[in-house]
């Protein structure tokens, strides 16, 4: 978006307000400044030179969630997050503000895939070695700044196979590619192991290019399109060439920044996060999946319910398995704070809204809580732990393949 539909897009919000009881930096702090109106006027007013690019516009600015519970209610279908992502993109050339070793420490562990699978590798040494819960313990990490970050990893599922491509079993219905993203092929393979099991059970040849990558939305959220536009480069050479009729992802975080391939590409396939393709597939009638006498919690990211409006897709997937008893988390509607790397650099924030959820997990109580994106999971996941709750948090389609027959 360049400075002029910027400043033409932000001239439609007409100031109703309607969005701010849904914000949750404005429900925290009730200022303006933290409000989508206020946040929107602040971009306009920069675009149009009549504001400074001073700290405190920029502060209002980064501890915007980009959640998109605003636009998804603006009557004016004000296109808040892109107005967002191009005034961050401006900021990022105009100024070098440093983002904290943690988030750098982040931003290039999404980005480099041979730094990916040495950390992953070593991470395994170091849970199976017992050295987590003394360096947790003795505050060493907390002079490096790691310590919030250390808190998030989640325990360590067995890596991905190294075949890229996985046939489907009984009668062939299509052929997909599979997007693993930089958490997909680290810190969440449990996921992955479980959609290609789902998949392939379903019909599904599955494609798994070596040479994908992250798909940008941390850069993306963070206002280097440079970075965002490499990385989307990498995975569209790496699916271009495929013969298959979908492109999936299982975290719906990279559901935003993925669909700017489609946008920008020759990729003929449509691009879909796994429980929108699950939903609109055709399952054998033969396949019944095992009954489950659980109680199981449903959580909505923001990029499933806000971004992708698929916020229904979780419950009539589910609903699939025999006996299982689904509850959706009272506040669903209401991000809880993880939002990219925000949990890492906005952590008091972070955790109030997250706090909300845990109340109402305390009090209900399930066996699981299911999410669709790994950020959101790892952010809940590791308050359900300083709890000592004893609640499993797992992606919908883990619980899908569990229950194959
Ligand atoms: S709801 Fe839309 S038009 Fe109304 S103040 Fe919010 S952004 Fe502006
Ligand atoms: S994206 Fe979320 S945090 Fe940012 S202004 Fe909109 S509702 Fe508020």
């Amino acid at each position: 978006m360049n400075i002029d539909s910027l400043i033409k897009e932000a001239d439609r919000c007409v100031k109703c307000g309607l969005c701010l009881p849904h914000c949750p930096t404005y429900q925290q702090r009730q200022d303006e400044g933290e409000s989508p109106r206020g946040r929107i006027a602040l971009m306009q007013g920069l675009a149009q030179k009549k504001l400074p690019l001073s700290e405190k516009l920029i502060g209002h600015l980064d501890r915007c969630l980009a959640c998109r519970a605003c636009q998804a209610m603006c009557p004016s279908g004000v296109k808040y997050g892109e107005l967002l992502e191009a005034t961050r993109a401006t900021i990022v050339n105009e100024t070098d503000a440093p983002s904290g070793r943690a988030a750098e420490m982040m931003q290039r562990f999404v980005t480099e895939p041979t730094h990916r699978h040495n950390l992953s590798r070593l991470l395994r040494i170091y849970q199976g070695s017992g050295l987590g819960w003394l360096t947790r313990h003795s505050g060493l990490l907390r002079p490096l700044g790691l310590q919030r970050l250390e808190g998030v990893l989640p325990k360590l599922g067995t890596a991905l196979p190294t075949q890229n491509y996985h046939p489907p079993i009984g009668k062939q219905k299509g052929e997909v590619g599979l997007f693993v993203g930089c958490m997909g092929d680290s810190l969440d393979t449990t996921t992955i192991h479980a959609a290609i099991k789902l998949l392939t059970h379903l019909g599904y040849g599955i494609h798994l290019p070596a040479k994908q990558n992250c798909c940008g939305a941390l850069h993306l959220h963070r206002g280097d399109l440079k970075q965002a536009g490499a990385l989307a480069s990498e995975n569209r050479a790496a699916f271009s060439r495929l013969n298959i009729d979908a492109l999936i992802y299982c975290a719906s975080g990279c559901g935003s920044t993925l669909q700017k391939l489609e946008q920008t590409g020759r990729n003929d396939a449509s691009i879909m996060e796994i429980g929108q393709f699950l939903a609109q597939i055709e399952w054998p009638v033969t396949l019944t999946l095992r009954p489950l006498n659980k109680q199981i919690m449903i959580h909505l990211p923001c990029s499933l319910n806000h971004v992708l409006r698929q916020g229904h897709t979780p419950e009539a997937l589910l609903s699939k398995i025999p006996g299982i008893k689904l509850v959706p988390l009272p506040d669903n509607q209401n991000c809880c704070g993880a939002a990219g790397d925000y949990m890492i650099r906005h952590p008091e924030i972070a955790d109030e809204l997250r706090d909300n959820k845990l109340r109402q997990l305390d009090t209900m109580r399930p066996d699981i809580l299911v999410s669709s994106n790994i950020g959101c999971a790892l952010h809940i996941a590791a308050g359900i732990r300083d709890l000592g709750l004893k609640i499993e948090v797992i992606h919908p389609v883990t619980l899908l393949a569990r229950q194959l027959p």
